[in-house]
């Protein structure tokens, strides 16, 4: 397999009045488990549901309802681990996070603080072709989500909605390796292609199925360089968590604007406060949320409903033997495989979806030139469209058969696009309609001989004139194409005009 190798990419410096700063950025991503039941209960996880339609007694919080733990989310988080590198577990303990909440009837959030399912692993944040930043994982636990207060839909009540409560989140905690807004989304936006190839949490940012806090800290270039070599965080700033974002953009705004609000105070003398902060996009700005709380404050203890999980290397095993090639390895072959640019391995792995298109496009095919037309023809007319790959009108087969015509030479390049346009609004069999419509390339020597001696014949000025100039030749190409409907064979007309001329 190929190694790409990167170079890491330089920090975020942002001036400040006095000084330069650089940043410091670390995540808790919250991701849905793709279960259909929910982390604790046999209660449905359907987006959009009718309110409070899937909600089982344990996860209403009502009185001597015993959690149960759900196999399947389990075997999830850890084909997650497995897919971020990371150190599986064998033995976790769930424990309980005390708060109140209208949306968390329990009185507590079931998490895992002391021993979480899964530990240190690693995610490569690509940036661009060559320049990539490892950022370490810390740590990956299971935990409920809670419920959604609605606010908005009486004027004098509120209301709640519990059929959010309960379902299973995966905490990803990052290291503060994360040096930059752009490098923050792409961190976010790694972690969404792997869950998505695993299959472990859809990713759906619109609907909260990944959701972010970000921590924000300032330090003076050098600082961070001295906190690497000790993983003493004295060296750092302190940080502010923004709370729950749920879009890239929004991610990268407040990152900004929470940096720019630390360095202000800390070059007007004064310190920033450890707190929670909220983003508000309307305003530009962050603001506080309250002071923060340490562990003691939710008087965390193991949970005594549950036993500590312990699970199986077989089960562990079982499950690294049914993971699927990762975007990082994918990416490595296509460069190899199909002597493809990193930019577009990296373009045709972003999804899944479009990697397997890509595949059978190319098999058995000239790979270069089926990634050509994958990148360019198709995804730029569903972008169009507005349609994504699983929508394409071309499928993979016909999309094929036109680059098999362009390779045999049957087709020119340009009459392949207007082909594949007739396919993608009409559909049909490439090869057929080709042959239906006329559309075969002229390679008959003679008809093209023929089709230049009549335009040489024509224009006797321009003749003279380009034997002069030799690059009057390409007129003489030009008519010729015109002449003969863009089917003659471009090489071949190059070559029979030079030639006539007497270039
Ligand atoms: P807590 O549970 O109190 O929020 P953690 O130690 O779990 O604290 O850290 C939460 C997140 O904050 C982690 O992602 C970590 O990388 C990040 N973090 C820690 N120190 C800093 C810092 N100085 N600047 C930015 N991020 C930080
Ligand atoms: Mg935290």
């Amino acid at each position: 397999m190929l190694d790409l190798t990167y170079e890491a990419p330089k920090p975020k410096v942002i001036q400040g009045a006095k000084h330069d700063w650089e940043l410091v950025i670390g995540l808790e991503v919250h991701a849905q488990v793709a279960s259909r039941a929910k982390l604790f209960s046999g209660a449905s996880t359907q987006f959009g549901a009718e309110p409070n339609s899937n909600v089982a007694f344990v996860d209403a919080g009502m009185p001597g309802m015993l959690p149960v733990i759900n196999e399947g989310c389990v075997a999830l988080a850890v084909k997650t681990g497995l897919g971020l590198k990371a150190k599986i577990n064998l033995v976790s303990a769930f424990d309980r996070k005390n708060y109140f909440y209208p949306d968390l009837p329990q009185g507590y959030q079931i998490s895992q603080l002391y021993h979480p399912i899964v530990g240190e692993g690693e995610v490569l944040v690509d940036m661009a072709p060559g320049i990539a930043r490892l950022v370490r994982i810390e740590r990956i636990h299971l935990e409920q989500d809670a419920g959604k207060s609605i606010h908005d839909m009486d004027p004098n009540m509120s209301f709640v909605d519990l059929n959010r409560t309960g379902v299973a989140l995966m905490e990803i905690v990052s290291r503060p390796d994360i040096r930059g807004p752009e490098e923050a989304a792409a961190y976010v936006g790694k972690l969404r292609q792997i869950m998505r190839y695993l299959g472990t949490c859809d990713g759906n940012m619109q609907n909260g199925n990944l959701r972010a806090d970000v921590n924000v800290s300032v330090c003076r270039p050098g600082d961070y360089e001295k906190y690497q070599e000790t993983q003493d965080f004295s060296h750092l700033g302190t940080r502010c968590e923004i709370k729950n974002m749920n879009s890239m953009r929004f991610i990268q705004q407040a990152i900004e604007v929470e940096a720019r609000r630390q360095i202000a105070i800390l070059e007007d003398g004064g310190t920033v406060v450890q707190e929670t902060r909220l983003y508000d996009p309307d305003k530009g700005e962050t603001r506080s949320m309250r002071s923060k709380e340490e562990a003691h404050d939710y008087r965390y203890f193991p949970c005594p409903d549950l036993l500590p999980l312990e699970i199986e290397q077989d089960f562990v095993d079982g499950i690294a033997a049914g993971l699927p090639e990762l975007p990082d390895e994918k990416k490595a072959r296509f460069v190899l495989d199909y002597g493809m640019t990193e930019y577009d391995a990296g373009v045709l792995t972003a999804d899944v979806e479009n990697a397997v298109y890509f595949e059978e496009v190319a098999r058995g095919r000239d790979g270069k030139l089926a990634a050509n037309w994958v990148i360019n023809e198709l995804f730029g007319r569903l972008k169009k469209d507005e349609k994504t790959i699983g929508e394409s009108p071309v499928s993979p087969q016909q999309l094929g058969g036109i680059i098999e015509l362009i390779g045999k030479g049957d087709i020119s390049g340009k009459i392949a696009k207007d082909l594949f346009e007739i396919v993608y609004v009409e559909g049909g069999d490439p090869a057929e309609i080709v042959e239906s419509r006329g559309m075969r390339q002229v390679t008959d020597t003679g008809a093209i001989e023929a089709a230049v001696d009549q335009i040489i014949a024509d224009n006797p000025a321009q003749v003279e004139k380009a034997k002069v100039n030799p690059k009057l030749a390409g007129w003489f190409v030009g008519q010729v194409m015109k002449a003969t409907g863009g089917k003659a064979n471009p090489a071949a007309v190059n070559q029979i005009v030079a030639a006539k001329l007497g270039l």
